[in-house]
């Protein structure tokens, strides 16, 4: 592709990590000089850590990230944490409308869209989640699937500064399988299309991540696959040289 979009290789920690792992994040910081010239990192702590996390990334190539946010700035919403929330203690991003937050928090496309344009309000990249289940899947139904998702779930004016996809397979998140190379380049054509169609031209440079079981071990192949522009990676991001592995991957 002429003007491939910058690689972007993002860490979702999910609910795991204390106060120690500041020196896991610390080993992943110092690890990656070289790869930084060409490839944007990111790790995604969850909340309590995104203070210390951005603290300790400060001069470093790592950018922090939240793994949810509110709609709304501020209020009555006991528990939550707005987008300004995670701006303001030093985040630069957000993943939204994650399979396990659409699940096990019955999160719809419009709370998801909802959310997206908060973190747009605040400052922060929308990295926006999106994919099959593998029923969905066995029925044929990827790309419809994920052609509603992206369509519920994005408000107009989606431009690489304030918007990533991440496309995750529901049935390879954590499960040690992944979809044929030939599946990935699939999807991720057709949500690049879905995109350009939607907002233009400046769209084309919108990034579209793969996430799903992306490991060391399979980071070379997945990441060498036309249309896919980074990875979302769970499990393997916890630690400093899994993680250091999958981005050393980015060619
Ligand atoms: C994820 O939860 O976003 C994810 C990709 O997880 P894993 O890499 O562990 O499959």
């Amino acid at each position: 592709m002429a003007n491939a979009p910058r690689p972007l290789v993002a860490g979702n920690w999910k609910m795991n990590g204390l106060q120690r792992s500041v020196a896991e994040l610390k080993r992943i910081a110092h690890g990656v000089h070289a790869q930084a010239e060409k490839v944007d990192i990111l790790v995604c702590p969850p909340a309590t850590l995104i203070m210390s996390f951005a603290t300790a990334a400060r001069g470093t190539a790592v950018a922090i990230g939240g793994q949810d946010c509110h709609a709304e700035p501020n209020g009555a919403f006991t528990g939550d944490i707005s987008a300004e929330m995670l701006k303001d203690v030093g985040a630069s991003a957000v993943i939204l409308g994650h399979s396990e937050r659409r699940s096990l928090h019955k999160e719809s496309d419009a709370e998801v869209r909802a959310k997206v344009l908060a973190a747009r309000r605040a400052g922060l990249t929308a990295i926006v989640c999106v994919g099959e289940t593998r029923a969905e899947r066995e029925a044929g139904q990827t790309l419809a699937v994920v052609g509603r998702q992206l369509q519920g779930s994005l408000p107009e004016g989606g431009a690489p500064e304030n918007l990533v996809v991440a496309y995750e397979p529901v049935w390879a998140i954590g499960s040690g399988l992944t979809p044929s190379a030939a599946d990935i380049a699939g999807a991720h054509e057709f949500i690049r299309q879905t995109l350009v169609t939607r907002d233009g031209a400046a769209a084309a440079g919108i990034r579209i991540l793969y996430g799903g079981s992306v490991k060391p071990s399979n980071a070379g192949e997945l990441l060498g696959i036309r249309h896919v522009d980074g990875a979302l990676v769970g499990g393997a991001s916890l630690k400093a040289a899994e993680f250091l592995a999958i981005i050393a991957a980015c060619r």
